[in-house]
């Protein structure tokens, strides 16, 4: 895990005009399954980007997306923002690949 900004700052908000200090995004670089491999197996059979992470096992491929979950905090303008990686179906995992750079495309995976 690390912090997505190096340190706190001062960010005037647009919610309120007044000065806060800016919280940090919770981040993780690649999913757990992927962080469990060894090194070679990373080489071998894993495929990390920013956002996207497969790893290929001989018998099924697992893959994962990182998306940003906004938790809002009781009585403040902020929200705390983590990033998570979730694991897709092959079906969700195309779709949701395919149409990443369309803001339009709204669907619901499970
Ligand atoms: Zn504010």
């Amino acid at each position: 895990m690390f912090w997505n900004k190096n340190k706190f700052k001062k960010i005037k908000c647009s919610e309120c005009g007044k000065s806060h200090l800016e919280l940090p995004a919770l981040a993780f670089k690649s999913p757990a399954n992927y962080s469990f491999l060894s090194k070679n197996e990373k080489l071998e059979i894993g495929e990390l980007e920013i956002d996207f992470c497969e790893i290929h096992y001989e018998d099924q491929i697992d893959k994962f997306i990182r998306v940003n979950l906004n938790q809002k905090i009781n009585d403040s303008c902020e929200s705390l923002q983590y990033g998570l990686w979730v694991s897709l179906s092959d079906k969700s995992f195309s779709d949701y690949k395919s149409n990443y750079n369309n803001p339009n495309h709204i669907v619901q995976y499970f």
